[in-house]
Formats: C-alpha cells, sequence, structure tokens
C-alpha cells in the first residue's frame, strides 16, 4: 500500500508524492511565544513529530521549518506589561518551549525561524505584491486584496462573498478596502517596536511571516504544510494567497492539520481557568511519554477529550508495554525457536506499516502491537520462543518506537532519552554562550537527580 495523508485542500487521501523523491520539505507553524505552550499546541507539535519520523522511518530524507513567532499583538502587550524587551520577554518562552519539545521528545526542525530575525524578507514580500498589485497602501499600512486573488477561501470551504465584518476578520481595521482583505504591513505605532523598511517604518501582520520564512527556508514550494485546525481559516488561507501571489506557483502540495484537543469536553481557555501545561502533568506525577501516548491513541484528526482520568489510563497501559518491552530485553532460555512468533513478527512489522501508511493511523498501529504483545507474552510464560524469538521482537518494538517514542527505555538505569535532549540542548546553549540557560538545564537535570560531568571527551552523566 502506498503511503497516503489526508489533504485539508482536497478534502481526500492522496498517495504522497514529494516534489523530489524521497524527500520530504516540511513546514509546520509553530509557538507564539508569549506564554507556556498548554496541551493542545503541544499536540500540533507532536502530530508533526509522528509525521516526520513516520517519513524517516519510510526512508526520506525531511527537512523541517518551523516559526517562532515572537512579533504580534500578544507578545507586545505583555512585554509591556512587564517592563521588558520584547526579545527578553519572548526568550524567556521559546527556552521553556524548547524544554516542552525536549521532554515529550519532539525532534527538532531543522530550523526554527523567528520573526523578528526576518523582517527585511517579510518587507520584501510585501514590496513584491505591491509591485504585483495583490496590494495596497492605507496610510502606512499595507493589505493583501482578497479580490485579486480568485482562489481565495478554497482551502477553509468557505464562500468569500458571505463574509461579514466581525465574525472572522479583525473588524477594528477600519481602514481596509475590503472587509476580507487582511494586513500585510502594519504601520508604526506609538509605544510598538518597529522596524525600518523599504516599504516603510512598521512592522509585518501575522500571516506574511509563515509566507516569507517558509519560502527562504524550504522554496516557493512545500511538500507538506502542518498545523492545528484553529490556523485554517484565516491564517493558511492567508499564507497560500501571499505566497501564492507572490511566487506565482503552488505553495503547499499537502495540507495536515490536527484536531482540537479539549479538556473535560470543553476548550481550553484562560477565561475558563482550565489550561493544562506539559509541567502540570509532570507536577502529577506523569512522564511525558505518557502524555505522547495518551496523543497517538487518538488519530490527529479526531478530537481528543483530554481528562485526568484518560491519562491514568494511559498511564497504566503504557507500564504494561514497558513491562513487556523489559521482559523481552531480560528473556532468557535454551527454548527452540518458535516459527510461529517468526512469522507473527513479519506480520506485525508489515501491520505497523499499512496502519501508518493509512494517513498515520496511530491507534489502529498501536492496535495491532497490542494484539502482538498479547500472543508474545503468551509465548513467554510457557517459555515457548527462543531466545533469538525475543530479541527479533525486542527489535521491532524499537523500530515502532522510533516513530511513536512512547517507550521507557531503561539504560543505565534511568530514562535515557529525555537526559540526552537535556544534555545536547545544554551543549547548543553553551556553543551559543547562552551561559544562563545551560546552567538552568544542568540544575533542571540535578532535580531529575542526575549530575553532569564535563570531561575530555565530551559531557557524562551520573546518576545521583
Ligand atoms: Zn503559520
Amino acid at each position: 500500500m502506498a503511503l497516503k495523508f489526508y489533504n485539508t485542500l482536497s478534502g481526500k487521501k492522496e498517495v504522497f508524492v514529494p516534489l523530489t523523491d524521497k524527500f520530504a520539505g516540511i513546514y509546520s507553524c509553530g509557538p507564539t511565544v508569549y506564554g507556556f505552550a498548554h496541551i493542545g499546541n503541544l499536540r500540533a507539535y507532536l502530530f508533526a513529530d509522528v509525521l516526520r519520523r513516520y517519513l524517516e522511518f519510510k526512508g526520506y530524507t525531511v527537512r523541517q521549518a518551523m516559526n517562532i513567532t515572537d512579533l504580534d499583538d500578544k507578545t507586545i502587550r505583555a512585554s509591556k506589561e512587564q517592563g521588558i524587551s520584547l526579545r527578553e520577554y519572548t526568550d524567556k518562552y521559546i527556552r521553556f518551549f524548547f524544554e516542552d519539545i525536549d521532554l515529550l521528545r519532539i525532534k527538532r526542525a531543522d530550523v526554527y525561524p523567528r520573526v523578528t530575525d526576518h523582517i527585511n524578507e517579510m518587507a520584501d514580500m510585501v514590496k513584491l505584491l505591491l509591485e504585483k498589485g495583490y496590494a495596497y497602501r492605507k496610510d502606512g499600512s499595507v493589505y493583501f486584496k482578497v479580490s485579486e486573488f480568485p482562489d481565495y477561501g478554497k482551502l477553509a470551504k468557505i464562500d468569500i462573498s458571505r463574509i461579514k465584518p466581525g465574525a472572522t476578520v479583525e473588524a477594528d481595521e477600519y481602514e481596509k478596502e475590503d472587509v476580507r482583505d487582511f494586513a500585510l504591513w502594519k504601520e508604526k505605532k506609538e509605544g510598538e517596536p518597529f522596524w525600518v523598511t523599504e516599504i516603510g517604518e512598521g512592522r509585518p501582520g501575522w500571516h506574511i511571516e509563515c509566507s516569507a520564512m517558509s519560502i527562504k527556508y524550504l522554496g516557493a514550494t512545500i511538500d507538506i504544510h502542518t498545523g492545528g485546525i484553529d490556523n485554517i481559516f484565516p491564517h493558511h488561507q492567508n499564507e497560500i494567497a501571499q505566497s501564492e501571489a507572490a511566487t506565482g506557483q503552488k505553495f503547499v502540495r499537502c495540507w495536515m492539520h490536527c484536531q482540537h484537543l479539549l479538556v473535560d469536553n470543553k476548550k481550553m481557555s484562560k477565561s475558563m481557568g482550565n489550561i493544562i501545561t506539559l509541567r502540570d502533568v509532570i507536577n502529577r506525577g506523569y512522564t511525558p511519554e505518557t502524555l505522547r501516548y495518551l496523543f497517538v491513541f487518538s488519530h490527529y484528526r479526531s478530537r481528543l477529550n483530554f481528562t485526568w482520568e484518560s491519562i491514568g489510563h494511559a498511564s497504566n497501559t503504557l507500564n504494561r508495554l514497558n513491562q513487556f518491552v523489559e521482559r523481552l530485553k531480560d528473556y532468557n532460555s535454551k527454548s527452540k525457536s518458535n516459527e510461529e512468533i517468526t512469522m507473527l513478527t513479519s506480520r506485525h512489522a508489515q501491520r505497523f506499516e499499512t496502519e501508518m501508511d493509512n494517513d498515520l493511523n496511530t491507534p489502529g498501529a498501536l492496535a495491532s502491537i497490542f494484539d502482538m504483545v498479547g500472543e508474545v507474552n503468551a509465548a513467554i510464560e510457557k517459555e515457548d520462543l527462543s531466545a533469538e524469538n525475543a530479541k527479533a521482537v525486542y527489535e521491532l518494538m524499537l523500530k515502532f518506537n522510533a516513530v511513536l517514542g512512547i517507550l521507557t527505555l531503561k539504560e543505565k538505569g534511568v530514562l535515557s532519552g529525555n537526559i540526552e535532549a537535556l544534555i545536547e540542548e545544554r551543549e547548543k546553549a553553551r556553543e551559543r554562550k547562552n551561559f544562563k540557560h545551560a546552567d538552568e538545564i544542568r540544575k533542571r537535570l540535578e532535580d531529575m537527580g542526575i549530575v553532569l560531568e564535563d570531561t575530555k571527551e565530551g559531557v557524562k552523566w551520573r546518576k545521583k
């Protein structure tokens, strides 16, 4: 079976055909760094991670870019409230973002472009859109002229003639010629950061950020663009309009969107006071892998209702999987090879791939794994498999885990995955001469009972 993904643009599952053979360029909408990521945000990043890992499992080389939005109304307001610079304010939340994704074992993207480092690229793109007649100036701001882009509304499947002010568009922008038009560039405002560019003094609008940075790092056309379902309209719709108007080429071949996460069947919001972060999960005694397991247990296009009861169940089930893997590792027997187990192993290797090829059907893949676990456990009880059989199943579990990332593999008696990731993060911080962050990580590892030693061969760690 061929690898298929559901493309939001066509509304169908399509065979994945990248622009370049065995290479996939992925752009993922990243965090706006004005607070801790909540578990709904993390679900979208984790989905992109599983996508990336599975493409790598299938032999693709992946190049992934994820924006860091450190400039928008929220970050400006929050930094002003705290009386610190925008950079200082957002630096802090960028650090927390990386800590979260490392703990969740989300593989690092190849590049994390930061908006404030790419203002010129954005201004250049706005300039091009002005020259091509897709944009117009109103006072010091620049707007995209939606009426010039006939395909507008295709991704979101909306009829734009029916958009009324106030509902989905920013109603306070009366300067626009048409309520559907959106800001590409915002005029300099008193008390807000601004940049001096060829198109004037001001700052970019939110949507242009992703277009400019994705074109810079992945080219005019990208294979896959990911995000949460909230991003479809207007954000992704606007990205398509700006990018395709500017380059004259198709922007994204496959749009993939992750569904909402609800908490006790309600949308998370500050006003409801029901925002849950990874820290809350850890403070309740659950590992990051348990949250990962809970996420992959439901399909990315299904709504996920998070409850503390559900993560409790997830924890129990995951413990059983971890115990199974430990059992395989310790299995030692003089028993003869069991042909049925050999066949079972190859059948489940195949089934995992069939499920994952089907639009990343992680619940199906897990069901297959549990079937296998049941049968192998029964054989272990009867000692009806050879040590080689057990080793083959163990290796297959590791292969699955390279995609799902849910197992807590005990090495040297501790949870090595998180620690290695944190050490790597600390090394990178030191290279960037960010010693404050490096020290924070060391402190954090200490809290986890890990002591670091800088040796000639690099950093070594041991349990306290
Ligand atoms: Zn975006």
